[in-house]
């Protein structure tokens, strides 16, 4: 089954909550605790979270791509204004930055797969108003120098977690270190409601907008007198109370599935040291989600070679997330010729990014919990793994490299 790991470990805790929601028979996220049947899953799921990760707000939404949309509006990010994100990311983060009008600035990512921080200041411009930095599969992206630039320049932080729910930099969760984060809960995430996401904040000013946002420019959960003090129009992009429900159940299994995850991946990468010609991509703290294992290869050759024996794909072939592979962005296809991002100087060419280039032609994902062939992990083991199946995946990695 292809999903993330929250998916392969549903179970009598999402049944549970989603049954109180039913049983109760108030499926929207607005209601008066023990009044007609209303739970509050999806305020219990925000509290809950907000404490989890160490943000003063979390605002539940529908998607991931809802809440970058939600971060960038409560900045004040659009017309014109650009947007520096990496090339090697899930469509969404660049779209998104495109839907709002602003102009999304493609940078390179480093051996970790996140954005190289060496090569954000040269893509500064007077326009530049934020660095939008993605914690690519799993991986924190290496926080300190992107934070020195950002203050340097006055530049606001989103950080893309989409793919990184609950990993941590340096002692913080990511996500709390830039201005805003937002998550996904979509099925290959690390875990998940389906669909579904959130953003966090620690600022109140901040939360309130994008709070206001996500539903029609309303003040936090509705409250309070709202004619006339609705901050700006909005979305609907509310998560519902079913959602909310198993998104509590999930919540609450996070810190169990990461660390599941991180046994699993030492023991299957132990078994995959000191072999000529392979490597592994850069990890910028141990506590990432390890959700995958990333094989870099010295030479494309090998890693061509390593796929087709395994059958599989190298990251560059493997479809979506890789900026050449993104036909509306490189032709700035929207919904109208007359848009601010097709009307744009910037241009957006295959092969633009030759460092990113590079690397991802000699990386290979391997599934840890992650089990996704658009993201180029059509082989590996999966949370449920045995040791037994772990060690003969690492055996076979190692037997095919051997006859390579
Ligand atoms: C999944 C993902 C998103 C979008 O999330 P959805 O919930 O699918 O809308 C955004 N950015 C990255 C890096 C992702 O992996």
């Amino acid at each position: 089954m292809a999903g993330g790991p929250g998916s392969y470990v549903l179970g009598a805790e999402e049944r549970k909550e989603v049954l109180d929601v039913l049983d109760g028979g108030n499926l929207f996220r607005y209601g008066t605790p023990g009044v007609d049947g209303f739970q509050a899953k999806v305020v219990t799921f925000e509290n809950e979270m907000a404490e989890r990760l160490g943000h003063k707000h979390v605002v539940a939404t529908s998607s991931g791509t809802g809440s970058l949309m939600c971060c960038l509006a409560a900045l004040g990010i659009g017309m014109g204004d650009e947007v520096i994100v990496p090339g090697y990311t899930f469509i969404a983060s660049i779209a998104t930055i495109a839907m709002m009008n602003a102009i999304p600035v493609l940078a390179e990512i480093d051996e970790s797969l996140t954005i190289d921080p060496t090569k954000i200041e040269a893509l500064i411009t007077p326009k530049t108003k934020a660095i939008m930095p993605v914690h690519m599969l799993g991986n924190p992206c290496d926080m300190d120098p992107i934070m020195e630039i950002a203050k340097k320049h006055h530049l606001y932080v989103i950080e893309d977690c989409c793919q990184a729910v609950g990993a941590a930099y340096k002692g913080r969760r990511v996500g709390t270190i830039g201005d805003m984060g937002a998550y996904s809960l979509n099925v290959f995430k690390t875990i998940t409601t389906g669909d579904g996401g959130f953003v966090g904040t620690s600022d109140d000013e901040l939360y309130e907008r994008a709070f206001g946002f996500h539903d029609q420019g309303h003040k936090p959960c509705r409250m309070g007198v709202e004619v006339g003090n609705r901050s700006m129009v909005g979305m609907n992009m509310r998560m519902n109370e079913l959602s909310g429900a198993v998104a509590v159940a999930q919540g609450r299994k996070l810190d169990g599935i990461l660390d599941t995850l991180r046994a699993k991946k030492k023991e299957l990468k132990d078994q995959l040291q000191g072999i000529d010609g392979l490597g592994f991509r850069k990890i910028n703290d141990e506590k990432e989600c390890a959700t995958l294992l990333t094989l870099l290869f010295d030479t494309k050759e090998l890693a061509d070679k390593f796929c087709a024996a395994m059958g599989t794909s190298p990251i560059a072939k493997s479809g979506w997330h890789v900026y050449n592979n993104m036909e509306q962005i490189l032709d700035k296809k929207t919904w109208t010729d007359n848009h601010p991002f097709h009307l744009s100087d910037r241009t957006y060419e295959k092969h633009m990014l030759p460092q990113t280039d590079d690397i991802l032609d000699r990386a290979v994902n391997i599934s840890i919990g992650v089990v996704d062939k658009g993201l180029g992990s059509g082989c590996g083991i999966n949370i449920n793994s045995t040791e037994d199946e772990i060690n003969a995946t690492a055996k076979h990695i190692r037997e095919v490299i051997a006859g390579l």
